[in-house]
């Protein structure tokens, strides 16, 4: 859920270390033995190098993903595909007919069982090293503080724009970075949030959308592969930041139109004066946009 255009008020918003598999000595290895035991035989023993400064990766670091559908899937996915990670699953639904075609870990015999273990089932299956706490809770005004703090950093993966806002709220509070994401028919948009230092929701939106904003949204549905996009990006911000490289998206929305030439475009996005998120003291930004 997202608006179609930033908008100032009222538009509504809807570590790892990694590697791929080495040579082909290796992948000769695995065809002998079916049952390889990834863990010993250096199946993430490449590491991954996101930040050109000097420093190791945070990979205990621990990733908030707040949805396990059409974003969340994939951003959830890409993590454990750069290697051993922790990471936690939040989302209260089970899974219904209608995500099988777009949120690809699931099957049928998934149907009306919690998406959380579901999906972590699949991961753990595949990537045996990451660590992946599912939990089949929404997040509410009650939990959000708690789950914020425990975590390094999270990644907004829910179509509720009640839901974003909580999370960027807890962010702000504790101080924890996190990457906002949304889709809305060919269109998605991200942008990451660091606490105190660059715009947060709240400066870009202010408020949450009304019910005939959100009922519009949901009109227009989410295409699988644009999904599939922003997700895969909400996950690399959330390496840079565990890697201590600053994450390309602090402080600007990326915006992709599937249906355009220019299909990616990022925008800066100044800080609001006077928004809680306190970002705005003692800055004066200049909006430049670049595609
Ligand atoms: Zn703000």
């Amino acid at each position: 859920m997202m608006p179609q255009q930033p908008a100032r008020k009222g538009a509504g918003a809807n570590s790892c270390e990694a590697s791929p598999i080495g040579g082909s000595w290796k992948i000769g290895r695995e065809l002998k033995n079916p049952r390889p035991r990834l863990q010993e035989e250096g199946f993430f023993d490449v590491p991954i190098r996101i930040s050109r400064r000097p420093g190791k990766m945070q990979s205990r670091g621990r990733i908030l993903i707040v949805g396990v559908g059409g974003l969340g899937v994939p951003a959830a996915f890409a993590l454990a595909r750069s290697g051993p990670c922790r990471m936690t699953l939040i989302d209260p639904d089970p899974v219904e007919l209608s995500n099988l075609a777009r949120q690809v870990i699931y099957r049928q015999d998934d149907l009306g069982k919690p998406k959380t273990e579901c999906a972590a089932r699949r991961i753990r299956g595949r990537f045996p090293n990451v660590e992946i706490e599912p939990r089949v809770i929404a997040l509410d005004p009650d939990n959000a503080l708690g789950l914020a703090q425990s975590h390094d950093f999270i990644i907004d993966a829910t179509d509720d724009p009640a839901a974003k806002f909580l999370i960027n709220d807890a962010a702000i509070k504790t101080r924890r970075p996190f990457v906002y994401g949304g889709v809305i028919g060919m269109t998605g948009q991200a942008m990451t949030v660091i606490p105190g230092d660059t715009a947060c929701l709240r400066c870009l939106f202010e408020e949450p959308p009304g019910q005939t904003e959100v009922a519009s949204c949901r009109e227009a549905g989410i295409v699988g592969a644009v999904a599939g996009v922003i997700g895969e990006i909400q996950a690399a911000e959330a390496l840079a930041s565990l890697s201590h490289a600053t994450p390309r998206l602090a402080g600007r929305i990326l915006t992709y139109d599937a249906t355009r030439p220019a299909r990616f475009r990022t925008t800066e996005v100044p800080a609001r004066p006077g928004c809680r998120c306190g970002a705005w003291i003692g800055k004066s930004a200049t909006p430049s946009v670049h595609q």
